[in-house]
């Protein structure tokens, strides 16, 4: 057993879990898709490894929109994956149901992400 992966839960839960059944549902579904469908059997354990890369984005994806919901921190890099994968709108509605200042800071880091994610897209080209 370990703890829900969501900032400031500890309901505990099975080790394949990520989150506790309430945090997992606010999830949105194709983020949870992509857990379910990367994860490794054993990742957490300390046989098989470490877990995939996609892994790794969709939950740190996951652990920064609850985050949002809830009002506590949530990690730049997750936010990025969220607008990656086409949850930009869901991000601006749970960061800016904080208030009109929050929405505000929102759509700048929003703004400022999307900037990195297009000049990114440029290096690699
Ligand atoms: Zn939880």
């Amino acid at each position: 057993m370990h703890h829900c992966h969501a900032r400031g839960c500890i309901a505990p839960i099975q080790m394949l879990d990520l989150m506790c059944e309430t945090h997992w549902h606010k999830v949105p579904s194709r983020i949870r898709m992509l857990i379910a469908a990367s994860y490794r059997a054993g990742q957490d354990g300390t046989a098989a490894g470490r877990p995939s890369e996609i892994w790794q984005l969709a939950s740190q994806a996951a652990i920064a929109y609850v985050g949002l919901l809830d009002a506590h921190y949530a990690s730049r890099a997750g936010i990025r994956t969220l607008i990656e994968l086409g949850y930009e709108q869901n991000v601006i509605a749970a960061w800016g149901q904080r208030g009109p200042e929050y929405r505000k800071s929102c759509e700048r880091v929003v703004a400022e992400i999307k900037k990195e994610i297009e000049t990114d897209a440029h290096k690699t080209q």
